[in-house]
């Protein structure tokens, strides 16, 4: 077996990094400080990612994206991950659900957000309805020629900082063997249309610069050519998507691990005490060395499951739920073990450690929680066996 980026893999791995490196990480103090993104700064990473190719790579080339496969994507990603999310996501890699979109959606949401003018934001939970989505109360109902939208969304990322929203809503429901069932429908919304509010959302305790909101839709209007698939195929559209969702989410993580072990692993090697490097102690060099595993096989299963993606493997959700449970529990441990080796510095701003340990919680709980995916893989093993 060969596990060997191609030559073209490693120089987009390489490039990601670097920008990453010189155009992010620079600015992760003054976010940190002021807990907001500037308009400008955002623009200008932007602007610098699109003319190195990096902007929308994951778009279809159909589309005007670069058309990545999952492999050279997840490598981007971990690439560009290191740094803080708010800028991270300056380089708009966006929801591959907009892959489904189709006549006037491409023009009017799709080619401007490749063309980096717009970016959308992603409405599926609701303070009633998080992991159980099905039981959303947002609904669209016909009217004539259009679908009139009432509801509210919150947790809803950077949506005061997007153009249009991929919303999720009840368009009916249908009987089922397994009962009545909501029928769920993909929306895709400008932002300012009539009776739509993008209210504030909650301080969390990551994520400077990142703000969440609320939706607020009060007889939001929308016309049928805004419905991306057909009327109650949202969870097609959404089943999708969410895959290799997780799975860019396990490359954040791989990424962010990665970054606080070699904080770690460095200050290892020169703090001294007891007059040697405090590395040389078992009690700081065991916990090291089962950071590294954890790593080594954070990035296995990364890099594998995005092959699998590749190679149209069946059951992918399954695999795709296993790297984002590892790699969101490995980042929670790697961050937490890499302060305790730094001590009391580990805890001061002036190391990327404590942020690291405050972003990582959220991973464990959006696009669906450690507990969900373990759900989908343990389904997956009792349908294999008729159970
Ligand atoms: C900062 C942030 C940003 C977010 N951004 C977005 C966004 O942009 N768009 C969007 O649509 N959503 C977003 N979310 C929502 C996120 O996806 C949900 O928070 C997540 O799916 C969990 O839903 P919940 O918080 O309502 O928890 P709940 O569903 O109430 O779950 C609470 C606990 O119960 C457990 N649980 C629930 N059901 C089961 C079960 N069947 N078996 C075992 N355990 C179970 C969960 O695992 C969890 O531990 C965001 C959330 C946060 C915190």
């Amino acid at each position: 077996m060969d596990f060997r980026p191609t030559e073209e893999q490693t120089l987009l791995y390489d490039t990601a990094r670097a920008f990453c490196e010189k155009e992010m990480i620079p600015h992760e103090t003054l976010l940190e400080k002021t807990d907001h993104l500037p308009r400008e700064l955002e623009l200008d990473i932007r602007r610098k990612a699109i003319a190195v190719g990096l902007h929308a790579c994951n778009m279809p080339e159909s589309l005007g994206g670069a058309g990545l496969d999952c492999v050279s994507f997840t490598l981007v990603e971990k690439g560009l991950s290191r740094a803080s999310r708010a800028l991270a996501e300056c380089v708009h890699r966006p929801s591959n659900l907009l892959a489904a979109c189709q006549g006037e959606q491409i023009k009017h949401f799709v080619e401007p957000v490749i063309r980096g003018e717009k970016r959308e934001c992603v409405a599926m939970t609701e303070p009633d309805a998080g992991s159980d989505l099905k039981s959303m109360k947002t609904r669209a109902v016909r009217d004539g020629s259009d679908w009139v939208i009432n509801g509210t969304k919150h947790f809803i990322s950077n949506a005061e900082n997007s153009d249009f929203v991929v919303l999720f809503a009840a368009t009916g429901e249908d009987e089922t063997p397994a009962g009545r069932r909501k029928r769920i429908s993909c929306f895709l919304i400008d932002l300012d249309a009539p009776g739509l509010e993008v209210a504030k959302g909650y301080d969390h305790m990551g994520h400077r610069g990142h703000p969440n909101n609320i939706l607020r839709f009060d007889n939001v209007r929308v016309q049928d050519w805004q419905m991306v698939g057909g009327e109650g195929e949202g969870f097609k559209v959404v089943n999708e998507w969410l895959g290799p969702g997780r799975l860019t989410v396990a490359a954040v993580c791989q990424a962010r691990a990665e970054r606080a072990f070699e904080v770690a692993v460095d200050h290892a090697a020169q703090r001294k005490q007891f007059g040697q490097p405090i590395g040389r102690f078992q009690g700081i060099g065991f916990p090291l060395a089962d950071m590294a595993i954890d790593l080594r096989l954070g990035d296995l299963l990364l890099m594998n499951t995005a092959w699998r993606v590749d190679q149209q493997f069946p059951n992918v959700a399954e695999d795709c739920a296993m790297a984002k449970v590892w790699c969101s529990e490995m980042l929670g441990r790697v961050a937490d073990q890499s302060i305790q080796t730094c001590g009391g510095m580990g805890l001061m701003a002036d190391l990327p450690l404590e942020r690291i340990f405050r972003d990582a919680r959220v991973e464990r709980i959006w696009e669906g929680t450690s507990e969900i995916q373990r759900l989908i893989i343990s389904r997956q093993l009792m349908r294999e066996r008729g159970a």
